[in-house]
């Protein structure tokens, strides 16, 4: 622990220092976050304390915070897609120095193991993503404490703080000219949908792409479709209300299930001549899951799962299906390696080949943060941007 005293004696920087800051913790699932003054202890070897700027909200924090069928785990700052600056680094961290931009990542790439050392894989042995854990993997413990009693960190990331530590290998270093309030978003969702189209799905230029599910990650999938030249985007969602949104997304046809006497499969078969050439399923339902594989065209349909389902379902399809050469995957993430993928990611932002702006639809000062859990709460728009210094 460092003393108040040496804080003042070493003024011109907060590195190695405890630095008191702002963070929304919540105490009780479901119950608004209340912003307190945390103590945030200085980074330890591999890991980087940030400066977050923006953060927005995502459905996973919605879901922890509610607790509902997850181990529950209080007090905790909740938190993971967002940007800042880096403040100090620990020992050992190499690749990152002190102002670099980055984007904070719920699930690493330490490099070393045999999945970063795949071409194929982003799923890290060392830093996959872990929802129970509530301390930093170095050393077991919290970074965060309020009066000496520890608070719980989220994803590795917990971003409404003012300050965090993040483990180096859950940081992207990003383009300094990136606007952090915009691109902070691709920090979780819109990475995974847009990467699960470019990266999975890979629809060739002038095909069919049905999307299941048109909330931010499967108009993020849509974007994916658009940036590939897909003719048709076929938007399939139970809630009318989406459909307009998603017509700034080059959605061109939509399809309801509830309006249909028959499976969506069909009707999209039908509509396709045999079934489109791509799916991406951005749900998490089973019914949504099965029939985005069946939609697809036999002789070359890809079937993409984005959706986290609950963890009890079963996937049930007839094997002929994949016998007439349909392909069903899965992806996590998007495929992005978050260190390796996402600066350039980032980029084709900056080179203007991927549109963000229609995804920000509210932006609120951080002391307005629960009003953020209220309109995910409420469905209302896509996503919220959170800036830290107001
Ligand atoms: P969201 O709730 O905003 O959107 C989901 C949409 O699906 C809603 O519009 C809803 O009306 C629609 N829907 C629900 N059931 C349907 C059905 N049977 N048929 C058609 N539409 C249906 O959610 P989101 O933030 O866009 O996230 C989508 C999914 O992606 C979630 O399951 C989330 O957990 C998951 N996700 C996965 C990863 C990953 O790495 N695989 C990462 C982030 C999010
Ligand atoms: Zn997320
Ligand atoms: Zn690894």
């Amino acid at each position: 622990m460092f003393s108040r005293l040496a804080m003042v004696s070493m003024s011109s920087s907060t590195s190695g220092l405890v630095i008191p800051c702002k963070a929304a913790v919540s105490r009780e699932a479901g119950k608004p976050l209340v912003i307190e003054q945390v103590e945030v202890a200085p980074p330890q070897a591999m890991e980087a304390r940030i400066k977050i700027q923006y953060t927005s909200l995502c459905h996973t924090d919605l879901y922890f915070w509610e607790a509902k069928g997850q181990t529950p785990l209080f007090p905790r700052i909740f938190g993971h897609e967002a940007s800042g600056i880096v403040e100090s680094v620990g020992e050992g961290v190499t690749d990152l120095q002190v102002g670099d931009h980055v984007l904070p990542v719920f699930t690493g790439e330490c490099g070393e193991c045999r999945h970063c050392k795949s071409e194929e894989s982003n799923m890290c042995d060392l830093l996959r993503i872990n929802t129970d854990r509530g301390v930093m993997i170095n050393d077991g413990k919290s970074r965060f404490s309020i009066k000496g009693t520890p608070i719980n960190h989220f994803l590795g990331t917990s971003t409404f703080s003012e300050y965090t530590v993040v483990h180096s290998g859950c940081l992207a270093k990003i383009n300094p000219l990136a606007p952090l309030d915009k691109v902070c978003i691709l920090s979780c969702g819109i990475s995974t949908g847009l990467g699960a189209t470019l990266n999975v799905a890979k629809p060739k230029k002038g095909s069919s792409v049905a999307i299941f599910g048109l909330g931010a990650v499967g108009l993020a999938a849509a974007e994916g479709a658009r940036i590939s030249g897909a003719s048709r985007i076929i938007g399939v969602d139970l809630n009318p209300k989406r459909f307009e949104e998603a017509k700034k997304f080059g959605v061109t046809e939509f399809v309801n299930p509830k309006e249909h006497d028959r499976p969506v499969q069909e009707v999209l078969m039908e509509m396709t001549n045999g079934g489109v050439d791509r799916s991406v399923e951005c749900t998490g339902h089973i019914d949504a899951m099965i029939s985005a594989f069946e939609c697809v065209h036999d002789g070359w349909g890809v079937a993409v799962l984005v959706g986290v389902p609950n963890k009890d379902v079963v996937f049930k399809t007839k094997p002929i299906n994949l016998l007439n050469e349909r392909t069903l995957k899965g992806t996590f993430f998007g495929n992005y390696k978050p260190r390796t993928d996402i600066p350039s990611v980032v980029n084709m932002y900056m080179n203007k080949e991927l549109e963000l702006d229609k995804f920000i639809t509210h932006r609120l000062p951080f002391s307005e943060i629960n009003k953020a859990f209220e309109y995910m709460l409420k469905g209302e728009g896509l996503r919220c941007i959170i800036n830290m210094e107001d």
